[in-house]
């Protein structure tokens, strides 16, 4: 496994897989991994060649309020994990060789960005959008893997991707969870013993709905109260939407579409995100 900090021997250590013929993954982290991240490394190496993995603490997807300063980092730990798991390529640049003096371009999504967590997150959509597509541009991979779990980062990407006519195919790997159903996070860590054990209540809440859905439920306010009942023991509830699939648009009773019930909430300080998919044909 190599360690790349550079675009320029990326480039080149790129170049040489590309005229192999390799077929080249990218998965796109901010560090600090866990099994989830290593459930998208999993895929990557089933279905390519060559597994990159980024991994980058993105300042530009941080509000001047947010955690960026305290976002967990154990650079040693994720190479390791990433050897382990047979990556290929670790790309870790620093924020200079991504942003460079007099950087001033972005990428801007449109209404997929603005419910949900761009409602409470100004900006992190667009950062999301600008770095996601600077990767693309400096790995060119042929696949990229990204979440469930970050639910509405995939929406964004695939419609940037579809918007830009980026030649490159998304896959979503399903939420990897932790034993009693709380979704993997970096931010888990920030977690005391205590609000550990409370975390558990929005995947609780989440599967109730779900199962409640596959009993027959389509009535969105009855779906939202059922996991609104687990909730109760978060600090507090951001948001907690049942909402379209595709269009993240506020779904509308009796539910017709496929559609992702969608929460965030405060454990203590530690701000958590988490889904379910409620899968129905599109008629
Ligand atoms: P992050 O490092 O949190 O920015 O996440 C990097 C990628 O890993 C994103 O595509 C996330 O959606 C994905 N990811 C994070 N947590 C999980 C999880 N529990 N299960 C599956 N994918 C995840």
């Amino acid at each position: 496994m190599q360690t790349i900090t550079t675009v320029a021997e990326l480039r080149r250590e790129l170049a040489k897989a590309c005229s192999a013929g390799k077929r080249v993954g990218l998965v796109p982290t901010m560090g600090y991994l866990h099994d989830g991240h290593l459930a998208l490394v999993e895929a990557s190496r089933a279905q390519c060649d060559v597994t990159v993995v980024s991994i980058f603490v993105n300042p530009t997807q941080f509000g001047p309020n947010e955690d960026l300063s305290s976002y967990p980092r154990d650079f040693v730990r994720d190479e390791k994990l990433c050897r382990d798991a047979g990556v290929e390529i670790v790309f870790a640049p620093g924020a200079q060789e991504v942003y460079p003096a007099q950087f001033e371009t972005f990428v801007e999504p449109g209404e997929l960005a603005k419910p949900l967590c761009g409602a409470f997150r100004p900006g992190h959509f667009r950062g999301v959008a600008t770095v996601v597509c600077k990767l693309f541009n400096m790995v060119h991979p042929d696949v990229v893997f990204f979440g469930q779990k970050d639910f509405q980062q995939c929406a964004v990407v695939r419609r940037m991707a579809t918007d830009l006519n980026l030649p490159i195919k998304i896959v979503t790997v399903p939420t990897v969870r932790e034993p009693d159903g709380l979704a993997m996070s970096s931010r888990n860590r920030h977690l005391s013993k205590e609000e550990r054990r409370r975390a558990v209540a929005i995947g609780r809440g989440l599967f109730a709905a779900a199962e409640e859905f596959r009993a027959g439920v389509r009535e969105v306010e009855k779906l939202i109260a059922i996991a609104e009942r687990q909730l109760e023991t978060v600090d507090r509830l951001q948001y907690l939407e049942l909402v379209d699939g595709d269009t993240l648009k506020r779904a509308e009773s009796p539910l017709r579409f496929p559609a992702a019930l969608c929460v965030a909430a405060y454990v203590g300080s530690t701000r958590l995100i988490d889904n379910v998919l409620l899968g129905l044909p599109t008629p």
